[in-house]
């Protein structure tokens, strides 16, 4: 009876470790789609998002099936437009200026990668910065960079805010990001740093990493290794959190090897389930951002 007991305190231990990126999005669904139905009474229409996808991609197709699921369970208008493989950068360009000036649309995302007869600065810099709910227009991105954010960047606000939601303070703490790329790293040290962490950003040419590592109270990987990150890596109690999303014969592993790290751990997030479900519902927030900055709601 007592090793019976014994378990189930420590599972129950166990399972406070893990921050439930499902858990924390489906809260976070709630309050968004709760804010739409307020709003559709001020303003007589839902939000709108586009979603461009060019070419075949299979993890952009699953990623672009995943928006439109959510927006519409929390009342936001989804329409993906499909463009073949070989559309060129005019072409795209010319559709995106269409949805810029359309009154009805609040939201434009292209999905990237995009195939490479496309230069990806020149659809960003195209996109309407007032409609740009990835956050990826230079605009924006200086915008936040000041302090002045527009919109937020969708995985880093989403880190941001599953931290939050488990009462884990960043101020004063050594957070160490693995990663340096626009869409994650850089933007998160941004946001870690005016949330008064002491941040390090470590990345492919970083020399003696787990030094690095080992002096982290909060790391977060975001270098797209499946199970990189291993426990001797990590210090003792520090919190993990596992950008990475790796495919491999059609399971998904994060950048973390989850079970050799977890009991070393004091919270972790796990892929999925993770940080990729708040990307999404960040995703969310920022359309309907743009909805009310459209409709000049403040
Ligand atoms: P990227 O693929 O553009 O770049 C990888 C980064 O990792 C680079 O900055 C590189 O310097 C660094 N890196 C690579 N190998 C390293 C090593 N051995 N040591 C230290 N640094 C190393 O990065 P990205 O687009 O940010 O994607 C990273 C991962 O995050 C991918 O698995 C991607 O699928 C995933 N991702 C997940 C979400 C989500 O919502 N969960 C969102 C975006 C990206």
């Amino acid at each position: 009876m007592e090793n019976i007991n014994l378990k189930v305190l420590s599972f129950s231990k166990n399972s406070q470790k893990i921050i439930n990126g499902t858990e924390i999005s489906e809260n976070l669904k709630l309050q968004v789609k709760n804010e739409i139905l307020s709003l559709k009474n001020k303003i007589n229409r839902s939000p709108k998002l586009v979603v461009i996808l060019v070419g075949e991609n299979p993890a952009s197709k699953v990623y672009v099936g995943n928006k439109q699921k959510t927006s519409l369970e929390i009342g936001i208008q989804s329409e993906i437009i499909k463009l073949d493989e070989n559309t060129n950068q005019n072409e795209l360009i010319n559709i995106i200026k269409k949805l810029n000036v359309d009154a009805n649309v609040d939201g434009i995302l292209v999905q990237l990668p995009l195939p490479k007869q496309i230069c990806e600065l020149e659809i960003l810099k195209t996109i309407n910065p007032l409609k740009d709910v990835d956050c990826f227009h230079p605009e924006n991105v200086g915008l936040m960079l000041i302090g002045k954010p527009r919109f937020l960047p969708c995985t880093p606000a989403g880190i941001i805010e599953m931290l939050k939601q488990k009462n884990i303070t960043l101020e004063g703490k050594n957070v160490v990001v693995i990663g340096r790329s626009n869409i994650v790293g850089k933007p998160l040290a941004l946001l870690l740093l005016q949330n008064n962490a002491t941040v390090t950003i470590c990345h492919s040419k970083t020399k003696n990493l787990e030094k690095l590592t080992q002096k982290a109270d909060i790391l977060i990987v975001a270098i797209g290794k499946a199970n990189f990150l291993t426990k001797d890596m990590i210090k003792k109690n520090s919190i993990i959190i596992d950008v990475g999303i790796n495919r491999i014969d059609n399971k998904l592993y994060g950048d973390v090897n989850f079970k050799d790290v977890f009991e070393k751990a004091s919270f972790i997030t796990p892929v999925p389930g993770g940080v990729g479900k708040m990307t999404i519902i960040m995703l969310m927030k920022n359309t309907v951002s743009a909805y009310k900055i459209h409709n000049k709601i403040i």
